[in-house]
């Protein structure tokens, strides 16, 4: 089945103790939508500038990403540029330019309506609203954010919180939303929000997740050194959508596995700048690192 992905698709500048590169591809969408393609077809929602370059267009459709739903517009794509620490896990944001997002408004393709698997991936909820607006009956919807939107949008999010399955945040954004400093405490909490899956994702120690079967602890893949975390999250969360939408049956029955390959797509991800790494791995570079982490994992 596809998955149909809306987020930002951006240029983005990134600086890290080691190097810096300039307008990479990026973009919440652009990462989840790479991760996603490794498993199942993918849709991608979202909007460029025409200082798009032509080659990363083309990178997507190397992907088999079906472009019919990004619109291409006069003015300048979304710009985002930040700078980590030595210390990797911390970021500053240096700039965001929204450019073509400021007047951007979601219409999905006639096609794309029925869309079994969707991700709302970051960007701001009433544009994650928008989109699922226009879905037909979805059967699993996954959303994830980021700590802007608890700033400034939280009533919008709240609000998408009660349409969506799967609520996907890290630590320290379940600990601002929820006022609870232990996420094992914060979980009850963020379900009577309103979504019945929860994940809680905690770099580079893995992920939890908060289902009506309980909980399940995901391991993160054992990094030696890390280039650049930039889409990790959004990269976990499209391998893990991809992944659920290639499984047969019940979701419920796949979400376990779903995460791991979505900690392993991230980690791949964490190894080169932007999608440079994530964009040159085969699908047998994923399954080799699932295998590796279940060994590691086994008790
Ligand atoms: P992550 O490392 O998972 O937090 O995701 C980083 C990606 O989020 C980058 O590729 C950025 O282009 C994108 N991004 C940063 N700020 C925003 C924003 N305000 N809205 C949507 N996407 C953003």
């Amino acid at each position: 089945m596809s998955v149909l992905i809306v987020g930002s698709t951006a240029l983005d500048s990134i600086k890290t103790p080691q190097a810096g590169h300039p307008r990479l591809l990026g973009g919440s969408a652009s990462h989840a939508a790479v991760a996603a393609s490794f498993f199942a077809p993918v849709r991608l929602i979202g909007v460029v500038g025409d200082d798009f370059p032509r080659r990363y267009l083309q990178l997507f459709r190397r992907h088999g990403i079906d472009l019919e739903g990004l619109q291409r517009r006069e003015g300048r794509t979304f710009h985002w540029s930040g700078e980590y620490e030595a210390n990797m896990n911390r970021r500053r944001t240096l700039a965001t330019e929204l450019g073509v997002f400021e007047t951007f408004t979601p219409t999905l393709p006639a096609a794309q309506r029925d869309t079994p698997f969707v991700l709302l991936a970051n960007i701001a909820p009433s544009l994650q609203h928008h989109v699922l607006d226009q879905m037909r009956r979805p059967k699993f919807v996954a959303a994830d954010t980021m700590d802007l939107w608890l700033n400034i949008a939280l009533k919008d999010l709240l609000g998408l919180l009660r349409r969506v399955d799967l609520f996907i945040l890290n630590d320290s954004e379940a600990q601002q939303l929820t006022k609870e400093d232990n996420v094992i405490a914060a979980l009850p909490r963020l379900h009577r929000l309103g979504p019945k899956y929860v994940i809680i994702k905690k770099g580079e120690h893995g992920s939890i997740l908060s289902s009506p079967a309980g909980l399940f602890l995901a391991p993160a893949y054992p990094l030696r050194r890390v280039v650049d975390p930039t889409g990790a999250g959004d990269s976990f969360a499209g391998g893990l959508m991809g992944h659920l939408a290639s499984a047969p049956g019940r979701v419920d029955a796949h979400l376990r596995q779903a995460m791991v390959y979505g900690s392993v797509v991230a980690s791949f991800c964490c190894e080169g700048f932007g999608l440079n790494r994530t964009t040159k791995i085969q699908r047998a570079d994923i399954e080799r690192r699932v295998k590796e982490l279940e060994k590691l994992t086994r008790v």
